[in-house]
């Protein structure tokens, strides 16, 4: 059984499909945080802005594969002709994702995207591997689609990345009590890197999940 927080249909804010409906199947439980705000301090991961504990979002619960990727595609418009887009997320995905899943994903003909901290490896026929680096972290996926940094951090610097194999480079502003001045800086980056792409959570400014 798969442990899922939410699952839901909106359009993905950030990174570079940007503004493409999606529906979001958020899995429980990460490797890098508890996802209890009193284990925030000694987590790997302390910026972390998601929800992820427990079964208990829209459509949460615990599914088998199959039944996971019906109510998955029971999401999808069904008068669409395009192809279903699903954005494997968490908490960190790949701690349950397996063949099972993917290979009744493909079933029904889903475009399958993860959004990892790349710590862990991936199961074959994803379709779009985004890694997003958390510091302090040994990166296990080093090839992939996306690779999208949140910046700045202090132990992370897009140096670090930049000559992994990713075909594209998001760099996303720390939604911290700094986020206006952390955009700007952001945006000096790209501007004097042009291999890194400006990622704006574009989700947050309009108010949608
Ligand atoms: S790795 Fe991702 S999901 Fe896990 S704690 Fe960090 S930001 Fe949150």
């Amino acid at each position: 059984m798969y442990s899922i927080k939410e699952i839901y249909y909106t359009i993905q804010g950030e990174g570079v499909h940007t503004g493409q409906a999606a529906i979001f199947l958020r899995f429980s439980g990460c490797n890098l945080w508890s996802g209890l705000e009193k284990d925030r301090e000694g987590a790997i991961c302390k910026f972390c802005d998601t929800n992820f504990w427990g079964t208990d979002g829209t459509n949460g619960g615990k599914y088998t594969a199959e039944e996971l990727v019906k109510k998955c595609f029971s999401l999808w418009p069904s008068d669409s002709n395009s192809r279903p887009f699903i954005v494997c997320t968490g908490g960190e995905p790949l701690l349950q994702m397996d063949s099972d899943l993917i290979k009744a994903l493909k079933v029904k003909n889903f475009f399958i995207a993860i959004e990892t901290n790349g710590t862990l490896s991936p199961p074959h026929g994803i379709d779009w591997i985004c890694v997003s680096p958390k510091a302090s972290t040994e990166i296990k996926i080093t090839t992939g689609d996306e690779l999208k940094l949140v910046y700045p951090q202090k132990e992370n610097s897009p140096d670090q990345f930049i000559n992994m194999d990713f075909q594209f480079f998001s760099l996303q502003p720390l939604d911290d009590h700094q986020h206006e001045e952390n955009i700007k800086k952001t945006i000096e980056y790209v501007m004097e890197h042009p291999k890194w792409n400006l990622s704006l959570q574009t989700h947050k400014y309009l108010g949608i999940d």
